[in-house]
């Protein structure tokens, strides 16, 4: 059957969406007016404050698994456990950065991940400085060899910029450079450096990287364009030790009739070594968390399994989403939907759907149903990091719109902590996360696809 964009649910459907109203008002009321009043914001503080930053590799990381695991089982979840995977081992070092020449200034720098070390006593060298990869490419060879590159790129929107982080090592590699140095992606700073995943190319010799702040990079450029030559070094001790183990972790709150098939909610619990990952992602973990717990509290029983994931390694380039997936895709014709929220926990405006016309039609009733939280969007896309391979198999994916203009103004940065999330905030992105994911996990059918595929 063909299935059109304006297709109209059957009444049929259409009511038994509806018939949920009073518990959606009622999860809606536990939020925002009852026992559930901040609780997300103060679960998240538990982790931020008891934990600080959760970076892959880190004891702290480990330590906020076995701690979330624990605090489920005692919530009476079932099936609490980790699944084991394996990445590199990167670990920062002490890294330095100072300008020598034409003055000694001591430029704030954080390695980017998987950046090699400098040698042993640092690298010290003249500075070219490039505002794209174009005008890098248009350099002769012999304006870029033995130097260190520094790229004052303009902040293009994150999915654009970040590719100076990603890739300025090996660009500048290629062009005989010895290391690259990359102005944070941020739109706005207050001279503080923001990190992130690089890659380096096979084929392509390793240089040293790391963010330096959008203010030196903006001098660096102005002293360049003022004729003035430049001399920095840079001592990197951050480098990767082999392979370790880390662990995505999974908690259920089992189904009453379809207690194999599932609707999954999540986020990822590591973050970067700055800051404590309170927004990135330890709402979306605390989100998450807390709608297993709201709909355990208030007596609710969905017919197919409701379970939190919280990814792992996330941030070293969508490891834990990755093994995730590989270890568990004999469920891709099981799973509802999968919901990752990843991109802010502020003021809610709806959700991001991917997912066939009858599903979206699904969707749409289920937030006309929840719109005293004014949070009506249904965006076209709902795919997440973590997610991203299930929704390419064919799963309807889920994330969380949300009002995050300033979003990259703290990611990845020291700013990354609790005085940017907002309790009252964090409560409607609960209350619609919670709906959208009980309604969900409590309809006769699994969310239709394309191909009207169940096992
Ligand atoms: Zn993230």
């Amino acid at each position: 059957m063909h299935v059109g964009t304006s297709q109209v649910l059957s009444n049929k459907l259409k009511e038994e969406i509806w018939s949920h109203k009073d518990e959606v008002d009622t999860i809606i009321g536990y939020i925002l007016e009852g026992d559930g009043h901040h609780g997300s914001y103060k679960r998240l503080a538990r982790i931020t404050d008891g934990f600080g930053h959760r970076v892959s590799g880190s004891e702290a990381l480990e330590d906020s698994i076995d701690f979330v695991m624990a605090e489920m089982e005692a919530e009476g979840f079932t099936n609490v456990h980790g699944e084991d995977f394996q990445m590199p081992n990167w670990q920062r070092g002490e890294d330095s950065c100072e300008l020598i020449e034409p003055r000694r200034v001591k430029m704030p720098l954080l390695a980017s991940g998987s950046s090699i070390s400098t040698p042993l006593g640092g690298i010290t060298a003249e500075v070219v400085v490039v505002r794209s990869f174009d005008e890098l490419a248009d350099l002769d060879r012999s304006e870029t060899e033995g130097k260190i590159v520094v790229y004052n790129q303009p902040y293009e929107g994150y999915g654009t910029s970040t590719a100076y982080r990603g890739h300025g090592a090996t660009k500048a590699s290629e062009k005989g450079a010895v290391a690259a140095l990359v102005r944070s992606i941020t739109q706005f700073s207050v001279n503080s450096p923001h990190t992130g995943q690089q890659y380096y190319q096979e084929g392509v010799e390793d240089i040293p990287t790391g963010c330096i702040t959008v203010e030196d990079a903006e001098m660096l450029w102005r002293m360049q364009e003022s004729g003035q030559s430049m001399v920095i070094h840079l001592d990197m001790t951050s480098l990767t030790d082999g392979m370790m183990t880390t662990r995505n972790l999974v908690g259920d709150l089992e189904g009453t009739s379809f207690p194999d098939e599932y609707v999954v909610v999540g986020g990822h619990l590591d973050s970067w070594d700055v800051g404590t990952g309170a927004m990135d992602d330890g709402g979306g973990c605390a989100i998450s968390w807390e709608a297993m717990v709201i709909i355990k509290k208030l007596g609710l029983t969905p017919k197919r399994t409701l379970r939190t994931v919280l990814w792992s390694a996330e941030e070293q380039g969508l490891l834990g989403g990755v093994a995730y997936y590989e270890q568990n895709q004999d469920l891709v014709p099981n799973v509802s939907i999968m919901m990752e929220s990843d991109s802010g926990t502020f003021r809610p405006l709806g959700i991001g759907f991917s997912g066939s016309d009858e599903a979206r039609a699904i969707m749409r009733e289920i937030l006309d149903m929840t719109s005293a939280l004014n949070a009506t969007q249904l965006g076209s896309e709902g795919s997440s990091p973590d997610t991203g391979d299930w929704v390419r198999a064919g799963v309807p994916g889920g994330n969380l719109i949300n009002q995050n203009d300033d979003y990259f103004i703290f990611h990845h940065s020291e700013g990354d902590r609790m005085t940017v999330q907002d309790a009252d905030e964090m409560d409607l992105c609960t209350a619609l996360w919670t709906s959208v994911a009980y309604v969900v996990a409590d309809l006769d059918e699994l969310l239709p696809r394309e191909d009207n595929s169940r096992k």
